[in-house]
């Protein structure tokens, strides 16, 4: 596995999959949730609305990962995962690694070659980008999963700076 960073917006992104750090309404909202609905289109948040109705009743749970289409965006599937909240009380990173890893499984089940991820839960959620990073780096070095280029994409020069220096 080929893991690599990039600067920029994840909706520009080429790979095959793209993952939102969606909330558990899969409902659209903020951050890259809301850059992923604007930029795809109607057709994402009308799968999301089907894969409520028939397995989601009560939102997808914390941890979890599952796929729709990608819509207009160039990428063929959006990878829909909900990151935790950052709790200064409470471990919460099993969680957040295990949206890396559910996230690749899905990939794998798809047969995506390419995958990439923005920094999970370290927006409207709240998580340490250093911590977040370390997180994010292991669980997708430690998956085992087969798709050979995993791209981050981070938003802004800081958190590049902050991958980096992990990776
Ligand atoms: P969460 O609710 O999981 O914290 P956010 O979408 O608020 O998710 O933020 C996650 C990370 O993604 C943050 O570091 C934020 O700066 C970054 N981000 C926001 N928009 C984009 C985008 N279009 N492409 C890539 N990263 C983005």
């Amino acid at each position: 596995m080929k893991i690599t960073l990039v600067r920029g917006d994840i909706t520009e992104q080429r790979a095959e999959a793209i993952v939102n750090a969606a909330n558990s309404s899969l409902m659209g909202g903020g951050g890259v949730d809301g850059a992923i609905h604007r930029r795809g289109g109607p057709e994402i948040l009308e799968e999301c609305r089907k894969l409520r109705a028939a397995h989601y009743g009560k939102g997808l749970p914390t941890g979890q990962a599952v796929a729709t289409t990608a819509g207009r965006l160039a990428a063929r599937w959006v990878i829909h995962t909900v990151g935790p909240v950052h709790s200064a009380s409470e471990d919460r990173s099993e969680l957040l690694a295990s949206c890396y890893r559910e996230s690749l499984r899905v990939a794998d089940s798809l047969g995506a070659a390419s995958v990439a991820f923005p920094a999970i839960s370290t927006g409207i959620y709240g998580w340490p980008m250093d911590d977040a990073a370390r997180i994010a780096l292991d669980a997708v070095r430690e998956s085992g999963a087969a798709v050979d280029d995993v791209r981050f994409v981070l938003f802004d020069a800081d958190a590049y700076g902050v991958f980096e220096a992990r990776l």
